[in-house]
């Protein structure tokens, strides 16, 4: 079964679009509904890693979102990637979450890299040559505070030994490049960004985590033993490596709010076509006046987690900083969404609890979607520090 709504209405939002914008969420739902769709629910059972769809993805111009025209990308601004972020997950949340991983290594790359870095890596990217990219920053021992890696890179020579662990790394094993974090020296100020090409001598990829949801997304552990890697391999200057993680945050997380959306999308077109089909008491499931409500819940708050998303893209695409405002549409989105696919599991009866049906898949996909990228605890603090911050008198 497959729930992807291909006619989503933008104009309903009422948020002034630009062509450009509207023709790439046209672009990416005609193809998460034509390729993704179909295969999504038995990707979910196998995990199997949609390599092929990340190909073709590439060939669109989707993987490489942010990527500058100089190198061969597409240039997107935040709302673009906001809108291809929920058509995509709409249809498959692992490979949109594939896709987030990936564009916000790369937008460092292109942000913070040299030029030779940029013509050594984005090219081959956007073109489709490298396939995905991972972000490597997470470690066993450490999520939401980055600030407490223990890998270290030890000078040697013209370059640096990398040796640690890094954990829950989205497409590890099919990532031709990871972007991998590290410690020259002590503390948030000792962090250091170094690029580390699939293979690189040393470099073990963990087995795949079974995970509960976002089934395909390829999530493995990364073990680093002495390895090598040149110093014109490393991102920006020592020391900088955490401050050029946070640079990427505020858009990590409309791009986040967007891939909630999609999956909310997903879940409310699936229960109100599911109420609208169950007969019980004589009447079809949608003209008892509880499902109406639950599906009209549904509505207001995915839309208000649109808006919230929108907002902080626009307002970053604007040059504003937007910690807060990106903060709030991640929260939102995501704690909507869980609200929206409960209701809509309750909507379906017995059979929102079996593995038949994709609300049973959406359930699961969007648990995680308020633990990474800074979980919904983390959102509130960024959230609470800017109210507090706001107080003329300090404390
Ligand atoms: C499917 C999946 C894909 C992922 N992909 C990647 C990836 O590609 N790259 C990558 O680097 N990482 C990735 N992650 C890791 C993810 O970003 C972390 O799991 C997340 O940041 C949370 O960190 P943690 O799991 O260590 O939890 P912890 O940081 O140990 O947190 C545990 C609990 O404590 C709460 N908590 C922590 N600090 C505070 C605080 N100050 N105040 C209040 N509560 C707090 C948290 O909110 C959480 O509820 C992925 C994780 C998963 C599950």
């Amino acid at each position: 079964m497959t729930a992807c709504n291909p006619a989503l209405d933008l104009d309903r939002l009422a948020f002034p679009l630009s062509d450009e914008q509207r023709l790439l969420a046209d672009v990416a739902r005609s193809f998460a509904w034509d390729r993704l769709a179909p295969g999504a629910h038995d990707r979910d059972r196998t995990g199997e890693y949609p390599r092929t769809f990340v190909d073709e993805l590439a060939a669109l111009g989707l993987l490489a979102m942010k990527v500058s025209a100089d190198w061969g990308g597409s240039a997107l601004d935040n709302v673009g990637y906001v809108l291809a972020m929920e058509a995509v997950a709409e249809a498959d949340a692992s490979t949109a979450v594939i896709l987030a991983a990936s564009n916000m290594a790369t937008w460092i790359i292109d942000q913070h890299g040299s030029t030779e870095q940029c013509d050594q890596w984005l090219r081959p990217y956007a073109a489709g040559e490298l396939g995905p990219v991972s972000f490597a920053l997470t470690e066993p021992h450490c999520g939401s505070d980055a600030s407490a890696l223990r890998t270290q890179a030890v000078r040697d020579g013209d370059g640096y030994r990398l040796t640690g662990q890094k954990m829950w790394i989205t497409s590890g094993a099919f990532a031709g490049l990871h972007l991998v974090f590290a410690c020259t020296g002590e503390g948030p100020r000792g962090i250091s960004c170094f690029l580390v090409p699939a293979g690189a001598e040393g470099l073990a990829i963990g087995r795949e985590e079974d995970k509960m949801g976002q089934r395909a997304s390829g999530t493995v552990a990364l073990h680093l033993d002495d390895v090598f890697v040149p110093a014109d391999q490393r991102i920006g200057e020592e020391g900088q490596g955490y401050g050029i993680a946070l640079s990427a945050l505020a858009a990590g997380r409309v791009g986040m709010a967007g891939l909630c959306i999609g999956i909310g999308e997903a879940a409310l077109a699936a229960g109100l076509r599911y109420a609208a089909d169950r007969r019980a008491f004589g009447k079809r499931v949608l003209d008892f006046q509880n499902s109406r409500f639950q599906l009209a819940d549904c509505r207001v708050e995915l839309d208000a987690a649109w808006l919230l998303a929108l907002r902080g893209a626009r307002l970053l695409d604007q040059g504003h900083r937007a910690a807060a405002e990106s903060s709030a549409a991640k929260l939102y989105a995501s704690e909507a969404t869980g609200r929206v696919v409960d209701r809509m599991v309750q909507l379906h009866g017995g059979y929102g609890y079996s593995r038949e049906y994709d609300i049973e898949r959406y359930y699961r996909d969007a648990r995680i979607t308020r633990i990474y990228e800074g979980s919904s605890e983390i959102q509130r603090l960024v959230l609470a520090r800017a109210l507090v911050d706001s107080l003329e008198v300090p404390a």
